[in-house]
Order: C-alpha cells, then sequence, then structure tokens
C-alpha cells in the first residue's frame, strides 16, 4: 500500500434514508468507515444497498440524516452549499457508472469544465494555456490524447470514462470517488480503467474510494468493505 496518514476522510455513524410521499426508505443506518490518504478502498453490496447514498454523502453531494462525515480532520457535511461546491472542486474527484459528460463539449473542454467552474472567465483565460496543457497531460496519462476534439458520442464507453477521469484529476483532488466506474463496460475495457485507476493510486498517492457490486473489481483495491442492511462490514 502507499503512505498512509490516519483518516483523511472519515464517515462517523452517518444514517440517510429517504422521503418517498409516506413512505420512509431506511438506507443507510450507522455507516463508520475511515478512509486513509493513499489508499484503495472499494464498497461492495448488493444493488440497492445503499453504496451510491454514501458515495454521495462522502462527496458531499447530499446530507446525512445524522451523523458526521470529516476531511482531515474537519467537519464538512454541515456546509453551506458554497463551500461544499469549493471543497468538491478543490479536493475531490469523482466518476461515475455513465460519465456524465456534456454531450456538446468535446473530449478536451469536458476536461477543463472543473477549472472553468473555478474561475471566473478572465481568470481563466489568463491561465488557459496551463490549463489546457495539464488536460492534454492528463489525456496522454489515460490514453485519450488522440480523441481531444470529439464529442461524446463519437467514443466508445470505455473512452467516455477515460475522458470523464481525466476531468476528475485535472484540478489535482485528494480523492477521487468512483461510483461503478466499470459497471456500463466490456471486461477487458473495465480491467484497462482499472490499470489506470491503480497506478493513479500507486504513483501519485491519489486517494480512492470505489464503489462496485462486482467482487472481482473490488479485489484490485487494498481494502474492500460490504454494505449489509445499511451497516459496513469488513471483508
Ligand atoms: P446502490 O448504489 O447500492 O444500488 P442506492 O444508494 O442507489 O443503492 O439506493 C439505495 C436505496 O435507496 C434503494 O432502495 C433506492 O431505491 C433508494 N433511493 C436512492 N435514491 C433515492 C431517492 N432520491 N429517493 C428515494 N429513494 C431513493
Ligand atoms: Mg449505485
Amino acid at each position: 500500500m502507499a503512505r498512509t496518514t490516519p483518516s483523511q476522510l472519515e464517515a462517523i455513524r452517518l444514517a440517510k434514508s429517504y422521503r418517498k410521499g409516506p413512505v420512509t426508505i431506511p438506507v443507510l443506518q450507522a455507516v463508520s468507515l475511515s478512509i486513509c490518504r493513499g489508499e484503495f478502498l472499494a464498497i461492495v453490496g448488493q444493488s440497492g444497498s445503499g453504496k451510491s447514498t454514501l458515495l454521495h454523502l462522502l462527496g458531499t453531494l447530499d446530507a446525512p440524516d445524522c451523523g458526521e462525515i470529516r476531511f482531515r480532520g474537519h467537519r464538512i457535511d454541515r456546509l453551506p452549499a458554497a463551500e461544499r461546491d469549493v471543497l468538491r472542486n478543490r479536493h475531490f474527484g469523482m466518476i461515475f457508472q455513465f460519465y456524465h459528460l456534456l454531450p456538446e463539449l468535446n473530449t478536451l473542454e469536458n476536461v477543463l469544465t472543473p477549472l472553468l467552474i473555478r474561475h471566473s472567465v478572465w481568470g481563466y483565460l489568463r491561465r488557459r494555456r496551463a490549463y489546457r496543457a495539464t488536460a492534454v497531460q492528463l489525456l496522454e496519462k489515460v490514453g485519450l490524447a488522440h480523441r481531444l476534439k470529439h464529442k461524446p458520442r463519437e467514443l466508445s464507453g470505455g473512452e467516455m470514462q477515460r475522458a470523464a477521469i481525466a476531468r476528475a484529476l485535472v484540478a489535482g483532488p485528494e480523492i477521487l470517488l468512483a461510483d461503478e466506474p466499470t459497471g456500463n463496460l466490456d471486461q477487458a475495457t473495465g480491467q484497462e480503467i482499472l490499470e489506470i485507476l491503480g497506478s493513479l493510486n500507486q504513483q501519485q498517492n491519489l486517494t480512492i474510494v470505489m464503489v462496485t457490486h462486482d467482487p472481482a473489481i473490488a479485489a484490485r483495491a487494498h481494502r474492500v468493505v460490504r454494505l449489509v442492511d445499511g451497516r459496513v462490514e469488513n471483508v
């Protein structure tokens, strides 16, 4: 395992349920989880067990009903929305099963969106040359430098996920949160994406939290936890 320090990201007794009309659906009961810097953690569990819910809470895309989330020891789950946006933009990268690329932007533009969001127009334009160089470098690293001008509809699933990985990394995050990143890819392409994630973890000490329902995919991680009945079990 790469170098670690205690608890870069921590969930403390998280509970979350969804309300659907008069019905309450309990999803997470008391989830506690401590993730170290440089760790590659897989979260497994059956479909509907709350994996995406947990990942969204860890990434402050949604708030728990109770419990806490701490990043580098500081509580982040009760921050105002604007501060959570900044936190995500600066420290967290996210990738999803269906890539979530913007269809009207080409590969390079999609990768640059986190940096566009971070700055005013002028602030971005001043740094544009350096940012484009960073984005192209990342696209080279994920093996997509030959598709800079392609729109998402002109890319394969594996290529779209490579673009999404480059986008997640362009702002220099410390943690990558990945929700079923290989879930929509054939096995060989999924393995290639996992190789990229594994080498980012090893070479850059990037912390990775990866959700998957597939134990074979999870085996690539250093540590696997399973969500069962709203709680986390070590595997
Ligand atoms: P997983 O990612 O493990 O498949 P999810 O976290 O997506 O599970 O969902 C857990 C449970 O919560 C499921 O039963 C799902 O139907 C329900 N759920 C998820 N999101 C919502 C929502 N926004 N509103 C109501 N129920 C939801
Ligand atoms: Mg899910």
